[in-house]
């Protein structure tokens, strides 16, 4: 894929292999039954140099999930943030998405999934902009989606677990085959939860607003950083049940995710939303989280830089 380039290494119960050899057997319980945890981290080419966004924040989350599915991590959470900082720097990458995933691997048959044994890896590759570069000023065309997320107490939303993109699966495809870039799915009460990947967020009347924890959302950390955000910015945020016409009568609404990080909606069911494209507070809230990312000016404490990899500008100018 055009946008996309593997690392040559991966980071697996801590070696580091080739990644080629980052195989697994077809009869792995996570095959068969899903069971995985995992996170999706950037690591950004900032002008002060490269850097991962909100690392901490992302291993926190990973071994959240991995709590609630009982699982027993045989590393730290200093282990797992080294093993992300390990592969910007083994693979060379100025910039790329990291990707640690832990699950249950090849054990005895079974659901149980006790028996199998946990297999911790961080993988990491260049990934571009995931709704596309255009889309962060143009907006994308979005759909409702006939699939509600996953309800309360069925599959936990705030786990980030492999089989919760079953559900974001069949959103996605749905979407796409109708010809939208992405769905919007409803929670089981018929209020807005969020995209297969993204949270989201509607502006009215220059308010923020956002669906709470109970409508099954995965608590993002875009999501936080763009609350934070907004209230540094001035902006009352308000996270609360949202119906679903909401959508078609805000000034302005965009996705929030790591891949898609501040992605704004510019229709919703062929319906225009605001003026048909990114909004002015949409903006306003993007220039103050690429500046974080770009220009590497961190005032909230999040980036964790990456020693020895400096960014191009430093490097051409040193070269010239
Ligand atoms: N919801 C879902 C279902 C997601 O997969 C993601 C991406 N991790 C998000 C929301 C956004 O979360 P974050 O900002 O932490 O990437």
């Amino acid at each position: 894929m055009a946008n996309q380039e593997a690392g040559k290494y991966v980071w697996h119960n801590g070696q580091i292999i080739p990644w080629e050899n980052a195989t697994i057997h077809v009869m792995s319980h996570v095959v068969n039954y899903g069971s995985s945890v995992f996170e999706g981290i950037r690591c950004y080419e900032t002008k002060r140099g490269s850097a991962i966004f909100r690392l901490p924040q992302h291993i926190e989350r990973l071994f959240n999930s991995g709590h609630i599915y009982r699982m027993n991590i045989p590393y730290s959470k200093d282990d797992i943030i080294e093993a992300c900082k390990q592969m910007v720097q083994v693979n060379e990458f100025k910039h790329c998405y990291l990707r640690p995933l832990i699950f249950r691997g090849f054990g005895p048959f079974g659901v149980d999934p006790f028996p199998a044994p946990i297999e911790t890896y961080v993988c990491s590759w260049i990934w571009g902009k995931y709704l596309g570069a255009e889309a962060l000023e143009q907006g994308v065309d979005v759909c409702v989606s006939s699939w509600t997320r996953i309800a309360p107490n069925t599959l936990p939303s705030m786990a980030k677990a492999g089989a919760n993109y079953m559900n974001s699966q069949l959103i996605k495809m749905e979407a796409k085959i109708n010809g939208y870039v992405e769905g919007i799915a409803l929670d089981i009460n018929g209020y807005i939860s969020e995209g297969s990947g993204e949270n989201i967020f509607l502006i009215k009347d220059n308010v923020v607003l956002t669906p709470p924890l109970n409508s099954t959302i995965l608590q993002g950390i875009t999501r936080d950083s763009i609350i934070k955000i907004s209230r540094s910015l001035g902006l009352e945020v308000m996270e609360r049940a949202i119906p679903r016409e909401m959508l078609y009568l805000a000034d302005e609404v965009f996705f929030t995710g790591t891949a898609a990080e501040i992605t704004p909606i510019r229709s919703v069911d062929k319906v225009q939303v605001g003026i048909g494209k990114r909004g002015p507070v949409t903006k306003l809230i993007q220039d103050k989280f690429f500046a974080i990312i770009d220009e590497g000016e961190d005032e909230y404490g999040w980036l964790t830089f990456i020693e020895n990899t400096k960014a191009a500008t430093q490097t051409e100018t040193a070269l010239s």
